[in-house]
């Protein structure tokens, strides 16, 4: 059987496995990234929407060729069709730029590559390689054939569907509260504005919301997430957007490019990502918000903190959790409040009726909103709908 010996292990070359090997090879770590699939970034299960305030922090070099769409903001539509407009700087991760993740996933794999990352497509990680009890590496099979992955630490980056977390025994179970199933179509001929990214809420999608991400002036990213818990039937958030694009005549004119079908989790933050020899990133950390769905700069930044520590642990030579503890500090530091508060926030408005969603978006397309934090819409709706308050009292 082959036999490779590397420092690093990443599984999956998603935005969080090719963030972090980059950060561990250019910290001086060998580092070998192994990915299932035969092609980076393909296919797509993604709105691929993206803000832009994060992207030079984590050492992304802007490259037109994966930008699809600049837009202006985000657009909140109410159930009844109240519009509340957000600027692109105050509306959060996943406003700014609708990439074109086939390119943006190369890129980002490209730049662990040029970092001196080891590339092995068509390779599946298979189970955890222990010795004396420790976690050594990984069995894969690459090509078809078996291959032993001997590591100093694996990387867990491996998304939604991570099995490496489990391998290792940590708990990244989701209660169905805390899963969002998606549904996409690329529909293009479409008529509608292509300078917004669209958010409908609603019982349009129970527990989640539609989007319509543009990707050029006639075809965007036109889908949905419906919280797991109120999902009947696994076909319901199909029909769902079905129903919601049979209802606008702007979509409805439009042809499908491409479905896909998906989850996101939306949950709060793990008590625990990493054991000795062992970190996950990313979706497969549950690294994600919860109230937007959105994981790509977390992920991003999360792998920027793993592979700085990692680095270090390979020059230390010490991947126990006394190094990697550094890990869960950093990503906690720079994500974790956000996390908890999102995710509080979600539990919130996934009780929200339709008609208290309305007098929200109206209350805020009429009167403007200061200061888009929590605190800042909070104060408007206790200016207008003082009944409401009581229904966000532990925000306050
Ligand atoms: C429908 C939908 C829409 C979304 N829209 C947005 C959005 O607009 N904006 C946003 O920020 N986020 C969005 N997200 C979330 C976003 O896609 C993820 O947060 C992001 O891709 C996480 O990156 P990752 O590297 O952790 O995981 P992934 O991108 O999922 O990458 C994981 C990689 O691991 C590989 N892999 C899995 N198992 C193995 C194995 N055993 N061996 C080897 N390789 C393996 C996979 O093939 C994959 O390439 C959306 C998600 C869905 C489902």
């Amino acid at each position: 059987m082959r036999r490779i010996e590397t420092d690093i292990v990443v599984v999956g070359a998603g935005p969080a496995g090719s963030m972090t090997a980059k950060w561990a090879a250019k910290g001086g770590a060998d580092v070998l990234m192994i990915e299932k699939r035969q092609e980076i970034g393909s296919p797509v299960r993604c709105a691929e929407g993206i803000s832009k305030h994060w992207v030079e922090e984590v050492g992304i070099t802007v490259d037109p060729k994966w930008i699809a769409r600049e837009v202006r903001g985000a657009k909140i539509v109410s159930p009844s069709g109240h519009t509340f407009l957000v600027d692109e700087k105050n509306a959060g991760n996943e406003v700014g730029w609708v990439v074109d993740r086939v390119f943006f996933d190369k890129a980002l794999a490209a730049d662990a590559a040029r970092a001196g990352t080891e590339i092995l497509l068509k390779t599946s990680a298979t189970s955890l390689i222990r010795e004396d009890g420790k976690i050594a590496g990984v069995m894969a099979q690459s090509y078809g054939e078996p291959v032993e992955i001997r590591a100093k630490c694996v990387v867990g980056a491996d998304g939604y569907e991570s099995q490496v977390g489990r391998w290792a025994g940590i708990d990244t179970s989701l209660k169905a509260d805390d899963i969002d199933t998606c549904y996409q179509y690329r529909l293009t001929g479409i008529d509608y504005d292509p300078d917004y990214c669209e958010f409908t809420l609603g019982s349009a999608a129970p527990g989640g919301y539609v989007w319509v991400f543009p990707k050029n002036e006639d075809t965007a990213n036109v889908g949905i997430g419906v919280q797991l818990s109120k999902v009947k039937h696994p076909a319901d958030p199909k029909m769902y957007l079905d129903k919601f694009i049979a209802k606008n005549p702007g979509l409805k004119k439009g042809q499908p490019l491409e479905a896909v079908a998906g989850a996101v989790s939306i949950c709060a933050p793990l008590d625990s990502v990493s054991t000795d020899n062992l970190i996950l990133v990313g979706d497969a950390a549950r690294m994600i918000d919860p109230i937007t769905g959105g994981g790509i700069s977390i992920s991003c930044i999360a792998g920027m903190c793993a592979g700085k520590v990692l680095a270090k642990g390979v020059q230390a030579n010490d991947l126990s959790m006394n190094t990697l503890q550094e890990y869960e500090t950093a990503w906690r530091d720079r994500l974790e409040n956000k996390q908890w508060r999102n995710w509080m926030a979600k539990e919130k408005l996934t009780t929200l009726s339709d008609e208290t969603l309305d007098k929200i978006v109206h209350t805020f397309s009429k009167y403007g909103v200061d200061k888009l934090s929590v605190q800042g819409l909070l104060a408007v709706i206790k200016e207008h709908h003082p009944e409401l308050v009581k229904e966000f009292e532990e925000f306050i």
